[in-house]
């Protein structure tokens, strides 16, 4: 996990303790109005968001073109739903290599985060992810499986970005349907980002033969489709 940023200096009002006397009882104390952005500090840390994507926001992203400008309404509507999601659904987006899935999948955490609204949030990136499930079975060592899918598990609002970047073992796969479908029966909420579409063209698999039959069937359960189909790649235009 990456360290929390440099730290700042210590609030002049609370001494960095966090409490300050009640106002109208000094036999109290009550919570510094700095806590707020430290927690927030917490929380963007702990989603392990990265650094790459820290910058995400609704405002920063760019949407020059009808199919973006769809894509940022909606992600935009998500976060004026949340936490009252229908039944927990979550967001599918399916599109080109740079088309601005993760950004927007980050922005929803970001803004979430800084609403103040309420839930545990977590970013994983579906490859790193296969990794890490992988080599745990690999090797005996910490972390353990269950340490590593818990949080996978239980956080209120998960992103898995690139699904279908690496194609999992059917060992892997299994345990891919297990952490979803979990998800799916606590009715938490999970955004998706994919590079692969529903249709197979002569180049490229689809999005079912790189996850799976059950995982592809589940996620039209668990999620509302975002298409970023004909999305240019903006980082082009930016290089
Ligand atoms: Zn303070």
């Amino acid at each position: 996990m990456r360290s929390l940023s440099p730290a700042p200096t210590p609030c002049a009002r609370c001494n960095g303790s966090g409490w300050v006397p009640h106002p109208f009882d000094s036999s109290r104390v009550e919570p510094c109005g700095c806590q707020g952005d430290l927690r927030r500090q917490q929380r963007l840390s702990s989603a392990q968001i990265p650094r790459r994507y820290e910058h995400c926001s609704l405002e920063t992203f760019k949407a020059n073109s009808p199919t973006l400008r769809n894509a940022k309404t909606r992600v935009q509507e998500f976060i004026d739903l949340w936490p009252g999601t229908d039944e927990g659904r979550g967001l599918l987006m399916i599109g080109p290599c740079g088309a601005g899935k993760t950004h927007l999948a980050v922005a929803a955490l970001v803004e979430i985060i800084a609403a103040g609204k309420p839930g545990r949030m977590l970013f994983s990136n579906f490859q790193d992810l296969i990794q890490e499930i992988q080599a745990s079975f690999d090797n005996d060592q910490v972390p353990s499986k269950s340490e590593l899918l818990r949080p996978l598990l239980e956080v209120d609002l998960l992103v898995l970005d690139e699904l279908g970047s690496q194609k999992p073992t059917t060992f892997v796969q299994d345990i891919l349907y297990y952490v979803i479908n979990t998800r799916y029966n606590e009715e938490r909420t999970t955004i998706f980002t994919t590079n692969y579409a529903d249709t197979a063209d002569a180049k490229d698999e689809s999005l079912t033969q790189r996850i799976g039959v059950r995982l592809r069937s589940r996620l039209y359960e668990m999620t509302n489709l975002i298409s970023f189909a004909g999305a240019s790649d903006f980082r082009r235009n930016v290089i």
